[in-house]
């Protein structure tokens, strides 16, 4: 560990079917690292073609049983995020011939899948948002619907829901739709965000440029590095060991708080989740 910090990856991705898997968790904890919150993969990457909600299931089966193998290797411990992927919808319509009605039903099912393993104590939180790229209208329309029931089944449960949207530093709109369903805007996650976001809590890339921004801005954020441990895109997004280096190296910039708001209040604050108790030396910050 570093000096006895806990250390959490907010988002990425295990697949110990494909590549890597706790490999990599291994390679996290060498460095400093303690925490880990593993968000499923694509369905589509793991060949699923859903066609109702119960079929995102074994999605999500198997990632609650990577996550129990991570924990297993962690000082700390690991948590599920469960969701379907805003780029689904594309692909339903694209290729699979839905329309974005049905497309929205789908991934609206798939949700209530994944709540359903909240509820249960299973998993953590919940994953939505919607395309990152240009779509018509009316899949637009039909991925903010997903998204806003996205927030309806978490105020419900009391979660908290990580977003896949565009690259944006204001999305004040996206919580306030979040507001309206009953789910407060410190519950909402912008995953993949820069350093500083109105809105949603940011889940920085880490990188130093981003960091710096966040570290130096006093408000809530977290840190991750959307690994995606995929042997077809090795250096798509950044290593498994990423947010333990950029850690070590914050604590070398004296940014003491920030770290202390990324690793322990942002996740107690977004998630209730604490990873100073969670931590098996109890000699912590
Ligand atoms: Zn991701």
């Amino acid at each position: 560990m570093i000096d006895d910090w806990p250390v959490l990856d907010n988002h990425l991705h295990l697949d110990p079917d494909n590549h890597r898997g706790i490999d990599a968790v291994r390679d996290f904890v060498r460095l400093g690292g303690t925490h880990l919150l593993v968000v499923n993969k694509p369905s589509w990457h793991l060949g699923v073609d859903a066609d109702e909600g119960a079929d995102f299931r074994p999605v999500f089966e198997r990632t609650i049983e990577v996550v129990e193998a991570a924990s297993a290797e962690l000082p700390g411990r690991a948590w599920p995020v469960l969701g379907v992927h805003p780029g689904l919808i594309s692909r339903l319509v694209d290729d699979r011939g839905f329309s974005p009605t049905e497309a929205r039903e789908l991934m609206q099912a798939g949700l209530e899948e994944a709540a359903s393993f909240v509820e249960a104590g299973e998993a953590l939180a919940l994953k939505s948002g919607r395309p990152h790229y240009e779509v018509e209208d009316a899949v637009w329309e039909a991925s903010n619907a997903v998204m806003r029931h996205a927030f309806t089944l978490a105020a419900d449960l009391g979660c908290a829901v990580q977003l896949h949207t565009e690259a944006s530093t204001e999305m004040p709109e996206v919580t306030e739709w979040a507001a309206a369903e009953g789910l407060p805007a410190h519950k909402v996650v912008k995953h993949y965000a820069a350093g500083r976001l109105e809105g949603p809590v940011p889940s920085v890339m880490s990188e130093k440029d981003r960091l710096r921004v966040a570290a130096e801005c006093d408000e809530p954020f977290l840190m991750e590095t959307d690994y995606i441990d995929d042997p077809d895109r090795p250096g798509a997004v950044l290593g498994p060991k990423t947010v333990p280096r950029r850690v070590a190296w914050l604590l070398e910039e004296g940014h003491e708080t920030g770290v202390r708001q990324a690793h322990v209040e942002t996740p107690k604050l977004v998630y209730g989740i604490s990873t100073e108790e969670t931590l098996e030396d109890p000699n912590h910050h």
